[in-house]
């Protein structure tokens, strides 16, 4: 049967007006947002520049890092990395929370630098160890225990740093662009699409898909972050409704209603699976390849 060409051209009509700027893909090259937020790109910056000015404050950065089950596997390279590239010449204190504390190993920390060990209990399902590092972050946060930080970043453990990560990443609320939707329209966005998730995006909003691998800012936004983040997340509980990408699907919802002072360009968040493309001109940090099947304890 032929189409409705009428009514197809308007339901093309009605979708661009609904979506709008969506069905364009962002500039890949652009180093600002529409809300003029820096977009941090290798050659945006100056990193002696940029160090310096930063240590003058005598700044402490804070880094938590889950390595729940069986991903404590990862945390040597993840730490032997972060200790090569990871604000190098800074104070840094890395927190990592594991069910396993025996297994987190001893690597050997620069001067100014050190590690707490928090214990924490197993989850059997793998969504749920992602899923409670929000309510934990806010725990931290809480706990007074990062007082001393200026800064901090959650960061997933499955990934490796491959090249500098510096002042350059500082600011009040930072997020990072997801790899794989860099150059993506954002109507193709994994968004969380179902209105009864309290991270539902509709298709006419939007404006980047931020990967839930890496996190930041000063202590206090990164805590409202967690914390509406975590009670979103439990109203979903409370409903049974698990979002698309767990976390990730909250975060995005965050950010676009509290947008980030400062986007980490992907170079801040590869993924090994992932070709470097010729715009993509450094690696610095990436997903490393995981085999799903060993290292999770459900499907
Ligand atoms: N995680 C963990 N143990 C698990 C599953 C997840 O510690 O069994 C933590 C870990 O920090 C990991 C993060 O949750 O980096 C996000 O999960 P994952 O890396 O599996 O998600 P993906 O990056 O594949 O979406
Ligand atoms: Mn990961």
């Amino acid at each position: 049967m032929m189409p409705n060409l009428r009514v197809l051209k308007l339901k093309v009509v009605f979708l661009l007006l609904l979506t709008g700027s969506c069905l364009t893909g962002a500039d890949v090259q652009a180093d600002l947002t529409s809300w003029l937020a820096p977009i941090v790109w290798e050659g945006t910056f100056d990193p002696k520049l940029i160090d310096s000015i930063y240590k003058q404050q005598n700044i402490t950065v804070a880094t938590t890092v889950f390595a729940l089950g069986k991903y404590t596997v990862f945390l040597q390279d993840f730490l032997e990395s972060a200790e090569q590239n990871f604000f190098v010449g800074f104070r840094v204190h890395y927190y990592v929370f594991s069910d396993h504390p025996e297994q987190v190993p001893d690597v050997k920390l620069g001067g100014e630098r050190k590690l707490t060990v928090m214990t924490v209990n197993s989850s059997s399902r793998w969504q749920e160890m992602s899923l409670g590092r929000m309510k934990r972050l806010e725990m931290l946060i809480e706990s007074g225990l990062v007082n001393d930080a200026d800064y901090l970043f959650s960061l997933d453990v499955d990934t490796k740093f491959y090249g500098r990560w510096g002042a350059e990443t500082l600011g009040d609320l930072i997020g990072v662009i997801h790899a794989w939707y860099y150059n993506s329209p954002c109507v193709l966005f994994p968004y969380e699409r179902r209105p009864e998730s309290q991270a539902f995006i509709p298709y006419s909003e939007g404006d980047y898909y931020y990967g839930g691998a890496v996190l930041g800012g000063s202590v206090k936004c990164v805590y409202q972050l967690a914390k509406t983040c975590r009670e979103q997340l439990d109203i979903d509980a409370a409903k049974s409704i698990e979002a698309a990408w767990q976390e990730e699907s909250h975060l995005n919802k965050y950010f676009l209603y509290n947008k980030p002072s400062k986007l980490l360009s992907p170079e801040y968040s590869w993924d090994d699976q992932k070709m470097k493309p010729q715009e993509i001109k450094i690696i610095r940090f990436s997903q490393v390849l995981k085999n799903y099947a060993e290292v999770r304890p459900n499907i």
